[in-house]
């Protein structure tokens, strides 16, 4: 079984479609989101729709959260609380009701999915590197653990004491525990400015750290049309 997981859409629809492609080349016969589908970008009705449809299963963001009015933004930066307000005004009932009811977390096949971290779900915790991995992986005692938040991908395993891999290319997450930041969609900010998602096989016990190419120019010209802030869209070209 290939399992997808996808996290931190934020409202972008171009690199959504780009991964969700990449997704079918690669076999994937499964999808899961890790939240934070809005956001920061020019659509996200669209992508909430797209993840409804695709996703077996998608936990909440903090930023689903505060669109939905679960949360407050005083946490948020000034251009991150400016793209809640303007996702909030656009999104209808039913897509803030749907944003509302998503789960903190979400166990299945031995894996438990979670935004930010294990430790406090609900806090959003971040997971930059190694010390946070580290502590989050102490807060539980799944062997495998997927997260987004940060939109950094990296696999983090527990015995290794360190990360044991930055950036694309595939771990060995079957034996020992193992935790997996699966970057973001919609916004990196590791560096590389492609689409992030992970790939779970559960037969060879790997996961694949994926980069995709999409349409960034269309994205950031979306944002700006929209009068979203402008580093909302300039960001998107380097990935930080
Ligand atoms: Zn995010």
């Amino acid at each position: 079984m290939r399992v997808a997981v996808l996290s931190d859409i934020h409202g972008n629809l171009e690199a959504l479609e780009a991964v969700l492609s990449e997704c079918d080349a690669q076999g994937a016969d499964r999808v899961l989101c890790l939240g934070d589908v809005v956001g920061y970008g020019a659509d996200p009705s669209a992508c909430i729709k797209i993840v409804r449809s695709r996703a077996e299963l998608t936990v909440a963001g903090n930023h689903d959260q505060a669109a939905a009015g679960l949360i407050d933004t005083h946490n948020f930066n000034d251009v991150a609380a400016e793209a809640i307000d303007w996702t909030q005004d656009r999104l209808s009932a039913r897509e803030t009701k749907y944003l509302a009811t998503l789960p903190l977390t979400h166990e299945t096949d031995g894996a438990l999915f979670v935004h930010g971290s294990p430790h406090e779900p609900g806090a959003f915790h971040y997971i930059f590197g190694a010390s946070e991995a580290a502590e989050a992986m102490a807060a539980c005692d799944d062997a495998l653990v997927f997260v987004g938040h940060s939109h950094r991908a990296f696999v983090y395993g527990v015995s290794e004491q360190d990360e044991v891999a930055w950036g694309e290319g595939a771990a060995e997450t079957g034996e020992g525990r193992y935790l997996v930041n699966v970057g973001s969609v919609g916004q990196p900010r590791d560096g590389d400015p492609r689409a992030a998602f992970a790939l779970w096989d559960t037969e060879t016990g790997t996961t694949t750290l994926v980069r995709v190419e999409y349409d960034i120019l269309r994205a950031q010209d979306k944002i700006r049309e929209q009068g979203l802030p402008a580093f909302l869209a300039s960001r998107l070209t380097a990935g930080e």
